[in-house]
């Protein structure tokens, strides 16, 4: 086992963090105060192929494997401390794997070359006012016209319905299968007739909006389906395996980003007549925050490194590996994650509470992944109860 980077992922990982420093971080509270990623910060990020990296390059990605893509996720959520633009980094190179695996090759054609470009958006679409966690009890239907489909229902709490309709793009929407078993997952662009969007009004991660989609018979093509008719289910399953791995690998990145900021704070703040990092109360802190960073970054590296090995090669077999896995890092990557910035918070004292600082960003944006976005904690926990215990003391899907 090697647990050095290549020269090739080493050298990826310093392109993209003097990225995050030279682009996002400057960009940072501009992305919040606008409600918006700029134009410049996509164009760079497409030219230095950050955009869906998973994509084959036949579509316009770099066929970037899992361990690579988890690399630059760490190195976006470090840059841009609000989370917004490692939302819109992971989205697509979450579902841009999955539409690159299982879509048609006209749907693929469509959308991945102008994502991979920054001229569309890609992301998902499963939750529901009623509820996301139990997504066996989604309503949203899509039902078989000839050579279509029709979308009816309504989604909510949804990354990048704005984005989706002003650059171009749309999201992989779960539904229930009009014929009665399963579901459909299909590419649904959100210019098409019928659809309806909303933003919310959310506390973080302002750069990219969370909204609703409404679809009053909504038509798609045929050649939206991805993945057989009515086994969608288990192509959204992969596609929250991949992104939830870097989801939380961008949470790794901002609670490194958060120690650093604190390591520098301690080492010159003084009190009682010594630097803060002098007094145990807060270096043990620190040290103890450190370790399980250390951690869950490793088990995040593993659980990217299984990804290549299985899912990115369309190999099953090893599913269950994978879900324990991958529930156990999003478990606890966005819990370290947010208590780094808390912590730290507290070392700066009065001044941690305020924008000039910047930590607030970082409690906003982590904060998203604590009360669900990808999937929340107790789903986490579910799916490891059914891993480690077995189907029969879980009864839910
Ligand atoms: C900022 C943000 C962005 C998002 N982006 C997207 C997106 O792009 N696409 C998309 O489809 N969705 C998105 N979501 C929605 C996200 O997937 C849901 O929040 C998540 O699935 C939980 O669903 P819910 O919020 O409806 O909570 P519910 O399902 O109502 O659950 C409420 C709480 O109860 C817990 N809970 C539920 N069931 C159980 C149980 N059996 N046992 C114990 N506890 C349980 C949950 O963990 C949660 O804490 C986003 C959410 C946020 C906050």
């Amino acid at each position: 086992m090697d647990f050095e980077l290549t020269d090739e992922e080493r050298a990826f990982q310093e392109a993209v963090r003097r990225f995050g420093d030279r682009v996002l971080r400057p960009n940072e509270r501009r992305i919040d105060a606008e409600h918006r990623i700029p134009a410049e910060v996509l164009s760079a990020m497409a030219e230095l192929g950050l955009l869906a990296m998973p994509v084959p390059e036949q579509y316009g990605g770099m066929g970037a494997s899992a361990v690579l893509t988890e690399i630059a996720a760490e190195e976006v959520g470090r840059g841009d401390f609000s989370m917004a633009t490692a939302v819109f980094f992971l989205l697509e190179a979450g579902w841009g794997h999955v539409l690159a695996r299982y879509g048609t090759d006209a749907t693929r054609q469509e959308v991945l070359p102008a994502v991979t470009r920054g001229k569309a958006f890609l992301g998902v679409a499963t939750t529901e006012p009623t509820g996301g966690s139990d997504l066996q009890g989604m309503h949203t239907t899509s039902r078989r016209d000839g050579a279509s489909f029709l979308l009816r229902g309504e989604k909510a709490f949804v990354s990048g319905v704005e984005e989706a309709k002003e650059l171009g793009g749309g999201h992989l929407t779960l539904t229930r299968s009009g014929a009665g078993s399963g579901f459909n997952l299909l590419y649904v662009a959100t210019r098409t007739p019928g659809i309806s969007t909303q933003r919310f009004d959310n506390m973080g991660r302002m750069g990219i909006s969370t909204g609703a989609l409404t679809y009053q018979d909504a038509r798609v093509p045929e050649a939206a389906l991805v993945g057989s008719e009515g086994k969608g289910f288990e192509c959204a399953m992969e596609g929250f395996s991949v992104a939830r791995t870097f989801v939380s690998a961008a949470c790794i990145g901002a609670a490194e980003r958060a120690l650093e900021t604190g390591i520098a704070y301690i080492r010159e703040r003084k009190a009682f007549g010594q630097p803060l990092g002098k007094f145990e109360a807060i270096q043990f802190e620190l040290v103890d925050l450190w370790t399980q960073v250390e951690a869950v970054k490793w088990q995040c590296r593993r659980a990217a490194w299984l990804l290549d090995r299985t899912l990115l090669r369309g190999d099953l077999a090893r599913r269950s590996e994978v879900d324990r896995l991958v529930a156990s890092v999003k478990l606890t990557a966005p819990q370290v994650a947010f208590e780094c910035v808390r912590r730290v918070m507290m070392w700066f004292g009065a001044a941690g509470y305020t924008k000039d600082v910047g930590l607030e960003l970082g409690f906003r944006g982590i904060m998203s992944y604590l009360v669900g976005a990808e999937g929340g904690l107790n789903i986490m926990r579910i799916i490891l109860g059914r891993e480690l215990l077995g189907k029969e003391f879980v009864p839910y899907k």
